[in-house]
């Protein structure tokens, strides 16, 4: 969570019941955080109303901490708020896309087309862009590379007869991704002419594009749109930046619709479906879960896959020798800085982060570069046992790498603190460390205790 609601959630440490100021506390943080990701006024205050109702009046069910009493009702008011996700069945069918230009609708079409591919189905896309110089070629190239069928015709300029043209020319496709021209603005025409390659395409579904950045001028665009073609569903895209997507919240809001996928990046793959947990997360400046399961994942698969006989239940039994070390760095090189990692892990927030001395975080990514350096210039024997290294030893890796004796030292230190961590976490029982072991477990990756060391 966001530092401060995390701050917030922390004083209620201990607590059994909730007072009035812990409630008005923490809804006031998570109206900061909304607001911040440009979720509109009126449905922040109709949250923080629901939350601040249930959390008074609701009876913690017995055992339940003040703490996650009020998170539970959170959690839960937050998934009212963002909806679950459209529902895309896998099978033929037609979808067109609307949005203003520049919102990522081409992008997206060739995103989803290459979803719809990975899932089994053929899908096309049909390009009817004819106002915008260079959307032909840029729809035929994204297609390529998603490797899927596209249909486009540069010489043509009546968007409506590409789009007929276009359904039968990929009659063979199960899935049609009708993309469409989106001016600066709301232009009438513009209106007039998505509501004709509509009656061309009968489309099952329409959605609409928004950049995450949109702000409250996603009212204005739902409402148009809805009027005119019907939106039943949302794509937020460039989710990769700064912008957090909550002003899509008010065009589902507006056009009684859901969010269907989510774009995080320039390339085709970069599109996930929406799944509340993660996007919640998002709002709250939590990261992503989902996201981050899935790194972690990926990073413990690669680092396994490197190193087969690696089992990280051996750190847990006591020994945890440099080869364990540089394999931890590994996996977290792949995953990203690791505050933003230890974040991510939901329940970790405010205990387990607060136990940990400040320094065992202080690797920073060039601390960690100079440590894979000096790591390639120390024996096997030396990475094996690291407490027979002395100054002989650490002059002449010194020489090999590089590096300076310092810093060989410090490496030699941060091994050392990762190690005392590691065995005090050990001998926690069933406290914080078990659980964290647990969910990283169950998202693929015993090893992910990496998130503590590196
Ligand atoms: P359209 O005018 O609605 O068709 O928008 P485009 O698909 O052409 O996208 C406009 C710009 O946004 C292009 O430069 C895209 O590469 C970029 N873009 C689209 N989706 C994403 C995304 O999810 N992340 C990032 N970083 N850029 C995106
Ligand atoms: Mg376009």
């Amino acid at each position: 969570l966001g530092s401060s609601l995390r701050g917030s959630l922390n004083k209620l440490q201990g607590k059994s019941r909730l007072s009035k100021e812990d409630v008005e506390e923490i809804v006031k943080e998570i109206q900061r955080s909304l607001l911040q990701a440009d979720v509109e006024v009126a449905l922040v205050m109709d949250l923080s109303k629901s939350i601040k109702k249930r959390a008074l009046e609701e009876e913690p069910p017995g055992g339940t901490t003040a703490r996650d009493h009020i998170l539970k009702i959170v959690y839960e008011e937050m998934v009212e708020l963002v909806g679950d996700s459209t529902e895309i069945p896998l099978e033929p069918q037609t979808i067109m896309l609307a949005g203003l230009q520049g919102s990522g609708k081409t992008t997206t079409a060739a995103k989803m087309a290459w979803w719809f591919s990975k899932k089994g189905l053929r899908p096309a896309v049909i390009q009817t862009d004819t106002f915008r110089p260079g959307a032909y070629d840029q729809a035929k190239q994204m297609c390529e590379r998603a490797e899927v069928e596209f249909y486009g015709d540069p010489d043509e300029e009546d968007p409506v007869k590409i789009a007929r043209e276009g359904m039968e020319a990929t009659d063979d496709a199960d899935v049609h991704i009708v993309d469409t021209a989106g001016r600066h603005a709301l232009e009438s025409d513009l209106i007039d002419e998505i509501e004709e390659i509509e009656e061309a395409v009968n489309p099952e579904l329409n959605l609409l594009v928004l950049d995450a950045a949109i702000g409250q001028g996603a009212k204005k665009q739902a409402q148009e749109f809805d009027n005119s073609i019907g939106i039943g569903g949302v794509v937020i895209t460039k989710l990769d930046g700064t912008a957090k997507g909550g002003g899509a919240l008010t065009a589902v809001n507006e056009t009684g619709s859901s969010i269907s996928f989510l774009g995080t990046g320039e390339t085709v793959q970069d599109i996930e479906r929406f799944e509340p947990n993660g996007f919640i997360s998002r709002l709250l400046g939590m990261g992503d879960l989902k996201q981050l399961s899935e790194r972690v994942e990926r990073a413990m698969a690669e680092t396994q896959a490197e190193d087969e006989d690696w089992n990280p239940e051996d750190i847990m039994k006591g020994s945890f020798t440099l080869k364990d070390m540089k394999r931890q760095m590994d996996a977290m090189n792949k995953m990203g800085p690791l505050d933003q990692i230890m974040d991510m892990i939901p329940g970790l927030g405010g205990g387990l982060m607060d136990q940990l001395p400040d320094d065992a975080m202080d690797v920073t990514q060039n601390r960690m570069r100079s440590f894979e350096v000096i790591m390639d210039s120390m024996t096997e024997s030396e990475m094996e046992n690291p407490r027979s290294i002395g100054a002989s030893q650490i002059r002449r890796i010194s020489q090999g790498s590089g590096k300076d004796e310092e810093t060989i030292r410090e490496l030699l230190e941060q091994h050392k603190m990762m190690e005392r961590t590691l065995k005090q976490f050990g001998s926690m029982g069933d406290g914080d460390m078990k659980r964290m072991m647990k969910k990283l477990e169950n998202q693929g990756g015993g090893g992910g205790m990496g998130g503590m060391g590196g």
